[in-house]
């Protein structure tokens, strides 16, 4: 009787393991700084968020005098769609 209770939360323990394993991986490398990723914080043009670098996104400016930096693709566009930020709090 005891056996099989033990034997039971063994199994058990090995499927919650595998399920973890399945379901959460890793995190996302992207997650973490890589080698070679600027850490400089920055300030999105959009909203005016401070980001490091790595995360946001650059985009040079046409004239080739300095870039833009976003925090994201939609501010990107956005910006670009001439919208104004409205903050959501
Ligand atoms: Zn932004």
């Amino acid at each position: 009787m005891l056996f099989a209770l033990i034997t039971t939360l063994i199994i058990i323990w090995i499927v919650m393991w595998l399920f973890y394993k399945f379901m959460y991986p890793k995190p996302p490398t992207h997650y973490y700084p890589q080698e070679g990723d600027v850490l400089t914080p920055r300030q999105c043009d959009f909203c005016g968020h401070d980001l490091e670098e790595y995360r946001g996104v650059l985009e040079s400016k046409p004239q080739g005098d300095g870039e833009w930096f976003f925090c994201n693709y939609e501010h990107q566009a956005d910006f670009h769609a001439g919208k104004t930020y409205q903050s959501p709090h």
